[in-house]
């Protein structure tokens, strides 16, 4: 199997940062690869615009999915997008590790997709959902909150977890990706240093069986 963890958080002591790490070493064992994007040690450019293209199509008026056909026709893509689109095209399980913030992706994973999921490359022409460009791949979201778990069910002020991460298995599923369970650690700053090392073993346990793991939402 061959994993791409793609991870950020501003401070690589942190939990999250413990949970990368958790993945990693516990998926490079033989049968494996493991490639990684730690997107905050990249120092990875968020920002989308004419830096995504060594090539221009319309020198007058960006339009972002345009230059991405554009690129992917004449090999465009700027090197660290190019990197990025190389490891996702070679990988059979994509895992996400970050902090929620603002009931969404931090915004630096957020522009990572903006700008690495790119158009004519990674979906259009027909190729979404079930004939999308990553069928068959699975991704897995791994993140952490600051509110605890009873502050995340259907009718409490925060909402229902499954609402708040659909956007983001929505935006895979229209790649192709098939969706398993998320990964989800409530208010780790809460616990007690031993139930944080109990999560990240919890953690570790699912990884050691996660190429039999079934996807709970399936496209194709
Ligand atoms: C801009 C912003 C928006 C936010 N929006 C939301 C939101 O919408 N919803 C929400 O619920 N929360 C929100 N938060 C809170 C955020 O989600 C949490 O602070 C974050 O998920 C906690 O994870 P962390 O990795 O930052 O924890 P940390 O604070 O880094 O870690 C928690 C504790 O774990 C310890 N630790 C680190 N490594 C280990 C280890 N190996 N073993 C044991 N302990 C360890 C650390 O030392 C620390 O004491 C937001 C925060 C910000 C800044």
């Amino acid at each position: 199997m061959k994993v791409l963890v793609v991870y950020w958080h501003p401070e690589p002591q942190s939990f999250n940062g413990a949970m990368f790490r958790t993945a990693c070493e516990t998926l490079a064992r033989p049968g494996n690869e493991v490639k990684t994007s730690d997107l905050h040690e990249m120092n990875f450019n968020p920002v989308s615009g004419r830096n995504n293209f060594t090539t221009v199509n319309d020198p007058n008026y960006f339009k972002q999915q345009t230059e991405e056909m554009h690129a992917t026709e004449m090999k465009g893509f700027s090197a660290d997008i190019e990197s990025e689109i190389e490891k996702l095209e070679w990988c059979d399980l994509l895992i996400l590790q970050f902090p929620l913030w603002w009931f969404g992706l931090p915004a630096v994973l957020k522009g990572w997709v903006d700008r690495v999921f790119a158009m004519g490359r990674t979906y259009g022409g027909g190729q979404i959902y079930e004939d999308g460009v990553y069928r068959g791949k699975r991704v897995l979201l791994s993140l952490t909150t600051g509110g605890p778990e009873e502050g995340y069910s259907e009718g409490v002020a925060r909402g229902d977890m499954t609402a708040i991460l659909l956007p983001i298995h929505r935006s895979m599923q229209f790649v192709g990706f098939n969706i398993l369970a998320p990964q989800l650690v409530y208010g780790p700053v809460r616990m007690t240093d031993e139930e944080r090392e109990q999560q990240l073993t919890t953690y570790a346990e699912r990884l050691q069986n996660i190429s039999d793991e079934p996807a709970i939402i399936t496209l194709a």
